[in-house]
């Protein structure tokens, strides 16, 4: 089956696991229907890599911006590096940012300086934020209620509530292969929260590949398998859900 309107709103195609085949995978996307990827920057070099990569290929943006995972050589003083991405017309985020307590916990107050920081900075250059997550939900929406950017709350693992309190903040819920998971029955839940306006798809490849390739590389031509598992519960087809969320992702993204 062939569908159209694919969009993954939150890849890493700079990460070694594409450096065999990059350059003809990205190519090869656009016969299997996907027409747009932003794929993040976690630190300097990575928001470089896809710069680059955004420049080579239509319908390919990024974001910029440093992860909460990728702090440890990095001061605040750094985030002026981010500046020449910003300006960059095809940077359409300030993204990774946000919270990991899960790998992170010792480092809890450098992240929130930096994600406030690169709150700032989105605001500034008036472009959403693509926030991670990780066991942080406490502080991530205090931070986000706080400073009330635009932008997507990727890879979504909250309750209901959260998802409530994010649609309130006017945010946009991004949901990946994790609702294909056998256990992902909180996952699913959430999505009956969540206005068909308000949710957007994304791969996090070459993490987190979807049923029926989990454990294997990911790429964004693996989105309609999330779309399947969300239009079950929606009573939506395939390509309803791709035609919806994509048409929200240009929206969140202003493409
Ligand atoms: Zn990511």
């Amino acid at each position: 089956m062939i569908y159209k309107n694919i969009f993954d709103t939150h890849s890493h195609y700079d990460d070694e696991a594409f450096d065999s085949d990059r350059d003809e995978l990205i190519l090869s996307l656009k016969d299997k229907g996907v027409v747009g990827v932003v794929s993040c920057g976690c630190d300097v070099p990575s928001t470089a890599a896809n710069r680059d990569l955004a420049h080579k290929f239509d319908d390919f943006y990024f974001a910029a911006g440093f992860h909460p995972e990728n702090l440890e050589e990095y001061g605040i003083d750094d985030l002026s590096l981010l500046d020449e991405y910003l300006s960059d017309e095809k940077c359409v985020a300030v993204g990774e940012i946000g919270l990991d307590y899960h790998w992170m916990e010792s480092t809890k107050e450098k992240q929130k300086a930096f994600f406030e920081a690169q709150i700032e900075i989105a605001k500034n250059n008036d472009l959403p934020v693509i926030v991670h997550d990780r066991e942080a939900h406490g502080d991530t929406l205090d931070i986000l209620k706080a400073t009330k950017p635009k932008g997507v709350l990727h890879c979504f693992s909250g309750s209901k509530e959260m998802a409530r309190e994010i649609i309130k903040l006017d945010m946009y819920i991004g949901l990946n292969g994790v609702a294909t998971f056998k256990n992902a029955r909180k996952s699913l839940e959430v999505v009956k929260e969540i206005p068909l306006d308000r949710l957007v798809l994304e791969t996090d490849c070459p993490y987190l590949a979807p049923e029926p390739h989990r454990g294997k590389r990911n790429d964004s031509s693996y989105i309609p398998f999330i779309a399947e598992r969300i239009g079950e519960v929606l009573g939506m087809s395939v390509q309803e859900v791709l035609d919806q969320t994509c048409q929200n992702a240009k929206k969140l993204y202003n493409i």
